[in-house]
């Protein structure tokens, strides 16, 4: 058998260092709170798309993060998340 008895993994990802918006979607890939730096740097980036929009796309800029604010609380808080999503169908479902 010839060549190395093992390779390290090699990094053929674009650097995407924290402070940055890939940063920030790094962490959001990488399923991790993002650190204060790249929420300050997406903070920044969305105010920057904002600006360059129209209304449309801010509207949707806010369904986008209502809906990952969603999931994210969901999944800080599954217990909670579940209780009130159960109780909320149960309004819904319940038929005198
Ligand atoms: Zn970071």
């Amino acid at each position: 058998m010839s060549g190395p008895m093992f390779s390290l993994p090699v990094n053929e990802e674009p650097p995407e260092l924290c402070g940055s918006y890939g940063g920030y979607q790094r962490h959001g890939r990488l399923n991790e709170e993002p650190c204060q730096p790249c929420r300050e740097a997406n903070a920044k980036y969305i105010r920057e798309y904002r600006r360059q929009s129209g209304p449309l796309a801010r509207h949707r800029a806010d369904q986008t993060a209502r809906r990952r604010a969603h999931q994210a609380l969901a999944k800080r808080y599954p217990g909670e998340y579940q209780e009130l999503f159960c109780s909320e169908l149960a309004k819904l479902t319940d038929t005198p």
